[in-house]
């Protein structure tokens, strides 16, 4: 799985969580967004990425 804003690796935890978080676009997509993405960019600003 990679991030959909800057293409990186998205690891995962032991219990199988993502080390990121899912967001949905506004085409109600489902996107994945590592949290370097999360700090760099506010919310909205990720929305108009994906
Ligand atoms: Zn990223």
């Amino acid at each position: 799985m990679k991030c959909d804003i800057c293409g990186k690796k998205i690891e995962k935890t032991f219990l199988n969580k993502i080390v990121g978080s899912y967001m949905r676009n506004s085409k109600h997509k489902k996107k994945v967004v590592c949290p370097e993405c999360q700090k760099k960019y506010g919310k909205e600003e990720l929305l108009t990425k994906l």
